[in-house]
């Protein structure tokens, strides 16, 4: 079964990839599947709009069907203790026998292993999308057996996100409005994930990853969409475009992620560029100066014009 892991910062447009992703025959969206144990905890709703631990796709995967909530917990405190962020070297270049030495890490492993491994049963997806993006939990995809890992490294423009990250946006799942965080703390935040999702990149096995812009996923999302199915081995089909940027969404069961993975019905990309005309110069010139060496790297432009 092939696991197409999506890395990259907040708001990078992972969401709306992933849910066309979803529509595709043979693949199934998961969404940020890393969120698995702490949403059924705070009670929070699948994209089906059932609380998680009542979805019928997510609730049989989980320990004693949910009623577990001992083992629930202690899986989500794994997933934050022992993958967070600055791991990831670590994850990368040790032994599989070494890490798995450690108990937290390797009940994780083992209990991914057969998330993947049920999701792929009861769904019977070829290919699983885990939007997590988050690095190190990309990178502890090498030590889980059973799967064919891909992936696809998001980069949105750093002031773009930076700009999303200062608007409310209330959050239907049960969860208030998504947080506001600050132009200094998104700045260093999006570095050292692109910088880690970067190393993942450079571990992973050859011809299996793809780096993509959101700004040109949106400008030809048919286009990019083509490209990753090439990617993975599958083929486009059904064809959820209506038209070049018009995407047809049905329902899905994504556990975790931005408010959008609750669109249906045809639904029209387009690139968010508000930030070019409405960013504070003080956020934007704070974002532009501690994020440069990257914007450059990934083709970004210093005064790009609306
Ligand atoms: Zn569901």
């Amino acid at each position: 079964m092939k696991v197409l892991y999506i890395v990259g910062s907040s708001r990078c447009g992972s969401t709306v990839l992933g849910n066309i992703l979803g529509e595709l025959d043979g693949f199934f969206n998961g969404g940020e599947i890393r969120f698995l144990w702490s949403r059924v905890l705070q009670g929070r709703r699948c994209g089906c709009q059932r609380p998680v631990d009542e979805c019928p796709v997510w609730k049989p995967i989980l320990p004693s069907d949910g009623r577990d909530r001992r083992s629930i917990r202690a899986l989500d405190d794994a997933q934050r203790n022992v993958l967070r962020l600055h791991h990831s070297p670590m994850l990368l270049r040790r032994s599989r026998w070494t890490l798995l030495q450690g108990s937290e890490l390797a009940g994780y492993v083992h209990a991914m292993t057969g998330v993947y491994e049920r999701l792929g049963q009861l769904t019977q997806a070829r290919v699983i999308i885990d939007s997590s993006k988050r690095p190190s939990n990309g990178a502890a995809l090498r030590l889980i057996r059973g799967i064919d890992p891909y992936l696809i490294h998001l980069v949105r423009d750093a002031r773009g996100v930076a700009h999303s990250r200062l608007r409310p946006k209330a959050n239907p799942d049960g969860a208030g409005e998504m947080p506001i965080v600050s132009p200094w703390v998104n700045a260093v935040d999006w570095m050292a994930t692109n910088l880690a999702a970067e190393d993942v990149r450079r571990h992973w096995p050859e011809g299996r990853s793809m780096l993509i812009r959101y700004e040109d996923f949106v400008a030809h999302p048919r286009r990019v969409i083509d490209r990753i199915v090439t990617l993975v081995g599958e083929r486009l089909a059904p064809d959820p475009f209506i038209d070049e940027n018009v995407v047809e969404l049905g329902p899905n069961h994504t556990v975790s992620g931005n408010p959008d993975r609750f669109q249906r019905g045809s639904v029209t990309l387009r690139a968010d560029m508000e930030w070019m005309d409405r960013m504070r110069s003080s956020d934007r010139m704070v974002t532009t100066s501690l994020t440069l060496p990257l914007l450059l790297r990934y083709g970004y432009r210093l005064h790009p014009q609306a």
